[in-house]
Order: C-alpha cells, then structure tokens, then sequence
C-alpha cells in the first residue's frame, strides 16, 4: 500500500523543479543504489555469489565435523588427509524432516505477519505498532507497513516453550538437531525468493519508477531491482524477510543452542546465558523499534535481490548465531569478573547504539524541535530531489552522540558485537569471526551511506562533515 507525499514538498521551488524534471536520470543518480558498476564493485559481487555459501557451509561444517577448529579442515585436505569427497559426504543432506519444520517455520511467520493486525500498540506503552509509514522512496512513494514483529516474536516464543517445555510436543534442541539439514533449506528459499524478486522486477514490479537496472545481470541479481517488491497490499518483502524468519528464529536458536548444552552437559555455561540475554536483547530492541527500522538504510535505500533475500534466509541465521553454536561443542565457564565485564561492556555498547538511534529517530519526528542531552538540538539545513525533480528538505544533526561521529549508532553496535565474542573465551577464533564481519560491514556501509548522502545532499553534507569530522571513533576515524 503507498501514497505519494507532497505535503513535504515546498511548492515554491517550483522553477528548480521544472529543471530537475528535464533530467530526471541525473536526479536518480543522486539517490539510493548505483545506476552503473565498476569493476570493483562487480569483482566484490562476484566473489560474495561464489564464496559466502561456502563461507557459511565452512564454519558450520566446521563445527559439525572439527570442533569448531577453522584451520583442520584446512589442514587435512592440504596433507590429503581427507578429500573434499570425505567432507562432504559426511556432511547431513536434506532431510524431509528438516524440510517440513523449515516450511512450517516460514508459513507461521506469514500468517503472523499478514493475517494477525499488532494489538501490541494497544496495551504496550511507549510502543509503536500497527500500520506506520516508511520514508520517502526516491520516485516520491510513501509505502504504509503493518508493525506486527514484536507480536510475532512474543506468540512465536510462547508456543515454542509450551510445545518444547510443557506439551512435549518437540524438543527445545530439535534446531541444533536439524542444524545442517535446516541450511540447505534456507538456501532454497534464500535463492528462489532473490530469483523470484528479480524476475518481478523485470516483469510485474510493484513500483516501476522505484526500480534501477544497471545492465549488469550479476549486479542487479546482488543488489536487488526493485525498491519494495510486494505481493498485494501488505507483503512486503524487504520487511519479511530482514525481520522474520531470520530475526525471529535468531533467539530461537539460541534457545535450542543452550538446550543443548544442558542435554550434553547436564548444565547451561554462563557465557551462553550471556549470548543468550546480550543478543536476545538486540533482537528485543529490533522488534520494539521495528516502526523506527522503517527509516533505516536498509529499507529506506537498499533495493530488495540476493544480498538481501538469500542474507536474511541464511547469511543471519546461521552467522550471527556462532557464538552460541561454538558454545554447545566447547562449553566455556568464565570467572565472574570477566563474565560481569563482558555484560557490563554489551549494555554499554547497547546503551550508546540505542540511544544513538533514538536520538536521530526523536529529531527526525520532531523535525529538531526537542531536546538532546538538556538542550535544543544544532543542525545543518539541506536539501535534495527525489526522482520526479521534487525538491526535498531535511536536517542533520550535529548534537548530541551525532555530534561526536558522524556513525556512534555503528560504534555501540561494534561494543556489543565485541561482547557476544569474548563471551567464548580464546581458545578458537571462529566465535571472533562476527566482530570481524561487523567491523568490515559497518565501516563498508559507513562509506556506502556517506557516500549516497553526499551524492543526495552536495555541499550540504560537505558543510556537515566539517562539523563532525570523524565516522566511528572521535579522533581516529
Ligand atoms: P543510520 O541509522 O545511521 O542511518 C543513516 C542515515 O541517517 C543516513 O543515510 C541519513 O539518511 C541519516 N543521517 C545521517 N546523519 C544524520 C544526522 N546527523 N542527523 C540526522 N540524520 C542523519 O544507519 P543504518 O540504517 O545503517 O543503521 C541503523 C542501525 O542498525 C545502526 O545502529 C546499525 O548499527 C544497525 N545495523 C545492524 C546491522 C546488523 O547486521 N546487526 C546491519 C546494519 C545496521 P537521510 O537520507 O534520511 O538523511
């Protein structure tokens, strides 16, 4: 469901928009994902199609047949100890099993999300549920969005205690125990639902002014067509897909990761209770913010293809969870001291992304009028045009935690990356490979985003950048 927006439009700038009308490609070019590839962006796509399903089939095989050891896979093909054969032949296949729980897990979450409106909103103060607009898509769509995640999450995880815990319907390790066979069924969904979302852009797009084509099959493939593919008025793909089923399950998981531990072990370690509370947290925080997620750049500027679609199938699922799945084949007791530093430093590195967010969030809704830290928010003035030649303005702040770096929100998410890691202890580095990810992802998508905001804002965003000079780290970067 979308509207068009003019009320932001500032009709005096008429004669500018008359202009802008006239060349309507150099407006998109000004806005969201590229209209042409270099070779190295197309060198980078290529190599993630190839090799980030092996990226994930090694470190979950990795732990299924090496302990968690990165290197002895490795290590045994390069002495011919083993053959690739061997490996793989000892890896679980598809299972019927595992497909029906796959198949059931997703058509919940459909019905959840199309067919159970949020009540939520209704008895949760301070939350915000229900239909919501997202931002301003640069052919000048306002999409409207049914926020039901939180409702999602809350009757998904009631039903999975009772059927696991009381009813005995099935057991709380059934992920752990279907773990690989479970892959290759998110793999088939993650590439029909990319290749799916392709073909739609070609042939029945939801928006076609709101899709870009570079020419490029493996770009365009990557980074998606179409703005906001949906399926009638509410499916809305990027939605669905970012958010359940890989956000929902992602505590889930983690659930049945210590489930585990207790079934091998007799007992849960505290570093899994602390993956557990530190990543159930942030997924808590997505779902409560899930109206706030709206206007964040993966909706707001990431068309919808594989990097998406197959990510959240896959990628998220079964990468984000390391920690917890390092933790049932290598069970870590940490001191109490570390334990409480390692909490103390995630709540910080919660504390600065939430109110980072929060911050930017209150002064885009309140259009700066409110205050930050005690006082009335400074800013820089800017402007910018969406596809139609419209012209647009809008503010950025410069007080506040958005007056130290220009990216803290990424710093404190950093922090609490860093703490899911250390939880494991040091003995392999495989549990470290998220904070590594992370680090590449969030600084790739620092560069990303400033480099569309500059594009989309010109001599604004350099008069910003003088004022708050450094990306993540106040005198380093
Ligand atoms: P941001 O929430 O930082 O949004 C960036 C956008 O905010 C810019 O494109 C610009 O958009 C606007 N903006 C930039 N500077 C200012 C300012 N000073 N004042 C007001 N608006 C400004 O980025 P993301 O959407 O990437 O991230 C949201 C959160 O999600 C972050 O905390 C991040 O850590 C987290 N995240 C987590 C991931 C994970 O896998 N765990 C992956 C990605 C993100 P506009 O065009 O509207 O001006």
């Amino acid at each position: 469901m979308a509207t068009h927006l003019p009320k932001e439009k500032k009709p005096t700038e008429g004669r500018k928009h008359q202009n802008m009308q006239n060349d309507t490609k150099t407006s998109q070019g000004q806005w969201g994902r590229a209209w042409e590839v270099d070779w190295f962006s197309l060198a980078s796509i290529l190599f993630l199609l190839m090799f980030a399903p092996l990226i994930v089939y090694y470190f979950i095989m990795s732990c299924a047949q090496y302990q968690c050891s990165l290197a002895d896979p490795l290590l045994d093909l390069l002495t011919g100890n083993k053959h690739l054969s061997d490996i793989w032949n000892s890896t679980p296949t598809l299972t019927y099993r595992a497909a029906v729980i796959y198949a059931l897990w997703v058509t919940f979450q459909v019905v959840l999300y199309l067919f159970i409106p949020d009540f939520c909103h209704k008895f949760l103060p301070g939350y915000v549920g229900g239909v919501q607009e997202g931002a301003v898509t640069p052919a000048g769509v306002v999409n409207k969005y049914e926020i039901n995640g939180l409702q999602a999450w809350i009757i998904t995880h009631v039903l999975w205690f009772a059927n696991a815990y009381c009813f005995h319907f099935f057991s709380p390790t059934i992920i752990f125990d279907n773990w690989i066979p479970l892959l290759w069924c998110a793999n088939i969904l993650g590439y029909a639902v990319s290749t799916f979302a392709m073909i739609k852009g070609y042939f029945f797009p939801t928006n076609a002014k709101d899709c870009k084509f570079t020419g490029n099959f493996f770009y365009d493939y990557m980074m998606g067509i179409e703005f906001n593919p949906r399926i009638g008025k509410w499916f809305d793909f990027k939605l669905f897909f970012n958010g359940r089923p890989g956000i929902v399950a992602w505590t889930l998981i983690n659930i049945s990761f210590a489930a585990k531990q207790q079934e091998l072990y007799g007992q849960v370690t505290n570093s899994m209770i602390l993956v557990n509370v530190l990543q159930g947290i942030y997924v808590l925080d997505f779902f409560w913010n899930e109206a706030w997620y709206l206007k964040t750049i993966d909706i707001c500027h990431d068309h919808f293809g594989w990097y998406l679609g197959w990510g959240d199938c896959v990628w998220l699922p079964y990468l984000y969870t390391l920690q917890g799945l390092y933790l049932v084949y290598h069970p870590v007791q940490l001191h109490t001291a570390h334990a409480v530093g390692i909490l103390m430093l995630g709540l910080l590195g919660y504390y600065i992304f939430r109110m980072t967010n929060h911050q930017k969030d209150l002064f885009r809704r309140t259009s700066g009028n409110c205050r930050i830290w005690g006082k009335k928010p400074e800013y820089i003035e800017c402007s910018y045009t969406s596809v139609d030649g419209s012209k647009y303005y809008s503010k950025l702040m410069t007080s506040g935690f958005w007056g130290w770096a220009r990216h803290f929100n990424y710093t404190g998410d950093l922090m609490g990356s860093l703490a899911y890691c250390l939880a494991c202890g040091f003995k392999h580095v495989l549990p470290y490979f998220y904070i590594v990810y992370m680090a590449i992802l969030l600084t790739h998508r620092c560069l990303r985003d400033e480099h569309r905001c500059s594009s989309k804002y010109g001599k604004d965003w350099k008069r910003y950048t003088a004022a708050v000079p450094y990306r993540l780290l106040p005198g380093i970067f």
